[in-house]
């Protein structure tokens, strides 16, 4: 394992990072790069923050045996592969294969932060004043003071979870942290939200063979999301099993066993489930408490994210916020192309003085049964930019080719829609779902941001046979 620093090793450095996350490393290493001399506070012994540890990548990971699993128990019989559909998942001895990898990217991470001269301080960083951070070691084991001009808050976020006022026995759920610690697959589980999240880990434990329980606010799922995405995956999601519960709020949990017993999840309409496990996903609020932000004037906003401009800058000159910690588009790459392009602005000479990152047209993918592909404006969004005669909507409906071997119940939709604005028909949005779709989505991602036009995707010949040909030959 490289070194841990427990001191400073000189007076001043020219950047400190705050948060070992995927923004925080990358805003480290791009200005090591540059040469310059970088101290990076990370309060875990696990380098690589949310998306390292309890996000993306266990999170995909568990999609993929999820994936798995649909395969095995609904396609192979269609497929002639006979005698495996009845193979089950061992979430038991999957789960510490699973700890191992990522104890691996953890190692990954120190090595290359190591390698780059970049000074790996475990402890909780916060500020003295806008040019000092003081660390406070492990276990409250002492603490000390990095200095630099440049200071860059990168400590992401956590799960929201309703207090006790709130909800009664709200503390007795976990959330998705929680979720990477179960050891053993829970027999039924309620989920709480409806959004990234709720979606995802409903669509893994149902696959597994968990009996899965969404309970949600409104009538859908996504809501921010394009309304036709919401209204096929809403659906779908309840013909693959997940027991959906509309308008519900849920008022009280109990456990009248006591611990290790069942839980019992009360809803202010009168409902009474018993589960094993109930998991909030009622989305993430920044790690920016007690960091002394708002003692050194940096402004925050009501939810306690960092107010940034359009460059990472804070309020106090010299302080930058990157990734979830500034509250915009909660996604690991943001985090890390922000967070590069800020130390290209900061240390990388007069060709980036002006560099950041362009917030606009990012893609984004849910990784649903099947994925979810977005990226631009929904339809709404741009009939309100636009005027409703500056919009159309290109849309199909149809069934990939890989299920025509599938029975009907298992075969699962592709719905894809493209909203196009102006008699040039630039293309502002495309909302895809549907087996692949994760992937398809990249490239027509860099489409959108090139300000392609219908017709440049006309003009792409289509690649044969797949899904992603429709995009091009939509009429
Ligand atoms: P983080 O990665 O959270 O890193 C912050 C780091 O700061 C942490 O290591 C933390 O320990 C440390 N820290 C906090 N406070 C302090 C302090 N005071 N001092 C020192 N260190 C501190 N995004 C995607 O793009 N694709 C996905 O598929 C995806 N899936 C997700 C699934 C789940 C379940 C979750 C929860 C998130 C997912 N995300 C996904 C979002 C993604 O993980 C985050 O957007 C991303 O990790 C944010 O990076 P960050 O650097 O801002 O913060
Ligand atoms: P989201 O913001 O995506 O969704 C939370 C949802 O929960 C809201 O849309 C809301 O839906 C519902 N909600 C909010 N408050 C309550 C409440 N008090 N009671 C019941 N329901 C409530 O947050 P997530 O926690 O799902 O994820 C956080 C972020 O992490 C995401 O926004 C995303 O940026 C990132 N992420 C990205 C992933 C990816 O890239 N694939 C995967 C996972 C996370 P409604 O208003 O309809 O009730």
């Amino acid at each position: 394992m490289p070194p841990i620093y427990d001191k400073p090793t000189r007076e001043e450095y020219d950047y400190i990072v705050i948060g070992g996350g995927s923004g925080g490393s990358g805003t480290a290493r791009r200005a090591a790069s540059y040469g310059k001399t970088v101290a990076l506070v990370e309060l875990t012994s696990k380098p690589g923050g949310t998306c390292v540890n309890v996000g993306c990548v266990p999170k995909k990971i568990m999609w993929h045996a999820a994936d798995l699993q649909d395969k095995i128990s609904h396609h192979t019989k269609g497929y002639k592969f006979h005698g495996v559909e009845n193979a089950k998942f061992d979430w038991k001895s999957f789960k510490p294969q699973r700890d191992e990898y990522i104890k691996r990217l953890n190692g990954i991470y120190a090595s290359n932060w190591d390698r780059e001269g970049i000074e790996l301080h475990q402890g909780f960083g916060s500020f003295i004043s806008p040019t000092e951070v003081q660390v406070t070691l492990p276990d409250n084991k002492g603490t000390y003071t990095l200095k630099s001009k440049n200071i860059c808050v990168a400590v992401g976020g956590h799960p929201n979870i309703p207090s006790e006022e709130e909800v009664p026995g709200a503390s007795l759920g976990i959330t998705s942290d929680g979720f990477f610690e179960l050891a053993e697959q829970p027999k039924r589980v309620a989920l709480v939200g409806a959004g990234y999240i709720a979606v995802e880990l409903a669509g893994i434990f149902n696959a597994l063979g968990t009996e899965t329980h969404l309970l949600i606010r409104g009538d859908g799922v996504l809501r921010t999301f394009d309304p036709a995405i919401q209204e096929t995956i809403t659906p779908w999601i309840e013909k693959t099993g997940v027991r959906l519960h509309k308008q519900r709020h849920v008022t009280r949990i109990e456990q009248p066993g006591g611990k290790g017993t069942p839980l019992v999840v009360h809803t202010q309409e009168g409902e009474k489930l018993e589960v094993d496990v109930l998991l909030w996903a009622i989305g993430r609020k920044a790690s920016t408490a007690g960091m002394g932000l708002e003692k050194i004037g940096v402004q925050l906003d009501d939810r306690g994210d960092v107010v940034v401009d359009e460059y990472q800058n804070s309020n106090v000159p010299g302080i930058t916020a990157i990734g979830d910690a500034q509250g915009k588009w909660l996604l690991t790459p943001v985090a890390v192309a922000a967070g590069r392009r800020l130390s290209n602005r900061l240390f990388g000479g007069e060709k980036f003085k002006e560099d950041k990152l362009s917030y606009e047209n990012i893609p984004t993918v849910v990784f649903s049964h099947p994925p979810i592909g977005t990226v631009g404006m929904t339809e709404p969004e741009a009939r309100e930019k636009y005027g409703d005669d500056a919009v159309k909507i290109y849309k199909t409906s149809f069934r990939a080719l890989y299920f025509s071997m599938i029975e009907e119940e298992h075969k699962e939709p592709t719905m894809y829609k493209l909203v196009v604005v102006g008699p040039e028909e630039r293309v502002v949005g495309v909302h895809i779902l549907g087996q692949g779709s994760d992937e398809v989505m990249q490239g027509f991602g860099v489409a959108v941001k090139m300000g392609a036009r219908k017709q440049d995707l006309d003009d792409t010949v289509a690649i044969h046979p797949t899904s992603g040909e429709e995009l091009v030959t939509l009429r």
